[in-house]
């Protein structure tokens, strides 16, 4: 059973994650799969979870991405050493919330379009160019590696 880490001030949330090592990967799968299924529970009902939510200072994250709210046809994708490589300048202003912070849901803004690379299951290398909703799910789940908080970029 996965723990939520939660809070403004806990101190895995505001630790910064390290890079995982090619070495590493397997040691990491079954927690990554474990996330997976979490939020593709629909009692979590997350589009993400990033890796110190659960307790783990590692570069890891898993993200869904939908074309809207409403789509539900969507991927659910593991991404190991996640780096945004371009931000667009245009942003845009969207609610969000967020597992760790329970009960808060606010307006944050986020580059409309990001390019991204990361590492899979197999550790190849992927590229994805995102925008809007799955723009800013990637962008608050790469938030959490670096021990940033949704409520930090009020
Ligand atoms: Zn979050």
């Amino acid at each position: 059973m996965l723990k939520i880490e939660k809070g403004l001030d806990n101190k895995i949330l505001r630790t910064i994650s390290i890079k995982i090592k090619d070495n590493e990967i397997k040691n990491y799968l079954k927690l990554a799969r474990e996330m997976k299924n979490y939020i593709k529970d629909s009692d979590n009902g997350w589009v993400g979870l990033a890796s110190p939510q659960v307790g783990y200072n590692i570069r890891l994250i898993i993200v869904s991405l939908p074309n809207s709210r409403d789509d539900e046809n969507y991927k659910t994708i593991i991404m190991f050493n996640p780096v945004i490589l371009e931000f667009s300048e245009e942003c845009e202003f969207w609610e969000e919330w967020c597992l760790s912070v329970p009960n808060k849901k606010w307006k944050v803004s986020r580059s409309k379009e990001i390019k991204l690379a990361y590492q899979d299951e197999k550790w190849a290398y992927k590229s994805l160019a995102l925008c809007e909703l799955r723009a800013r799910i990637v962008q608050h789940e790469i938030d959490h590696l670096n021990w940033i908080l949704f409520v930090d970029r009020l």
